[in-house]
């Protein structure tokens, strides 16, 4: 291969399509941090005396932002959290012990939590006592785990001092996320998701997600590099129940194919055009209320939170 199209000294690895360019191992880490550096300042992500936690899935991006938070703040003050979904074929011991053995290299502190220890349902029992109780899937197992990965996060961080919490979001989870509800007309979710937004609760963490620029082929890259050979098997519950969000990234994908840099553009755009928005609604004064069943945050004008709902509702069991 080439020499890379940046230092000009070293061999080309990756050739790195938003830009055209041929980059070395040495330039598109630097790169990457550049640009995980710029959304971090863009949107005082991260300020100097912040306690942060992260939550590791056990997947290439969030090992991507263990490897890549240390380098723009200081270990001490990072925290990792693995939640295992308890999904069979897919939480893999040697991930995590892998995980673990990068945390202690890089100085930070990590453990190790589940879904079932914390919230008594993992996804697999959660999906089967619903088919029991309901005859049907009513509420899929990515909401189910969604919602739970949520609650696990902010109610440790809260419970811990910390005061945010860092997920591994790339670019492409970012656009399909902006595009779910641009469908959906969800425009209190946009912006909720826009990193100005503010929280309304003191029991609430506040979430980044500084690789929210960079593409997901980078971070696959990145990660293989550091050595992270576990293959990426895609999810059962996905392979079994397509959801809206695989045929959006499909529909990316044929885009991408014309123009290599439009999910970058999307999200720029998006964002620039929600920002007077969530300005707006940062000073509203609103107070989220309490769940009536177990008193975490829930939306304006719901009773019960919705963790409750599909545990309570769901299964008519009462957590
Ligand atoms: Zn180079
Ligand atoms: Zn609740």
């Amino acid at each position: 291969m080439a020499l890379c199209s940046k230092c000009g000294k070293r061999e080309a690895i990756v050739y790195q399509k938003h830009t055209g360019m041929k980059l070395c191992k040495n330039c598109l880490f630097e790169d990457v941090k550049q640009r995980i550096l710029e959304q971090v300042k863009k949107y005082d992500m991260i300020l100097p005396e912040d306690r942060i936690l992260i939550g590791i899935s056990g997947g290439k991006d969030s090992y991507v932002l263990l490897r890549f938070l240390p380098e723009i703040h200081p270990s001490s003050r990072l925290f990792g959290l693995m939640i295992e979904e308890g999904i069979k074929g897919y939480n893999r011991a040697e991930t995590f012990s892998f995980v673990k053995s990068s945390c202690h290299e890089l100085g930070i502190d990590c453990v190790i939590t589940s879904i079932k220890e914390v919230l008594k349902y993992s996804v697999d029992e959660f999906m089967s006592l619903q088919i029991k109780r309901c005859n049907s899937i009513k509420i899929s197992a990515c909401t189910f785990c969604g919602i739970a990965r949520r609650r696990i996060l902010n109610v440790y961080a809260r419970s811990h001092g910390m005061n945010k919490v860092a997920t591994g979001h790339n670019l492409d989870d970012e656009v399909q996320t902006y595009l779910i509800n641009i469908l959906r007309g969800d425009i209190m979710r946009l912006i909720q998701l826009h990193p100005l937004s503010i929280v309304h609760s003191p029991l609430l963490v506040k979430r980044i997600k500084p690789l929210r620029t960079i593409y997901e082929y980078e971070t696959a890259f990145i990660a293989y590099m550091e050595g992270f050979r576990f293959q990426e098997t895609e999810c059962p519950y996905i392979v079994e129940r397509p959801t809206l969000r695989t045929k959006i990234r499909e529909l990316i994908k044929e885009i991408e194919r014309i123009d290599p840099s439009a999910q970058l553009k999307f999200l720029n755009e998006v964002d620039k055009a929600l920002e007077p928005l969530v300005k707006m609604r940062n000073m509203d004064s609103v107070n989220l209320p309490r769940c009536s069943q177990c008193g975490e945050p829930t939306a304006p004008g719901r009773n019960i939170c919705k963790f409750c709902e599909l545990i309570d509702n769901v299964l008519n069991i009462q957590y």
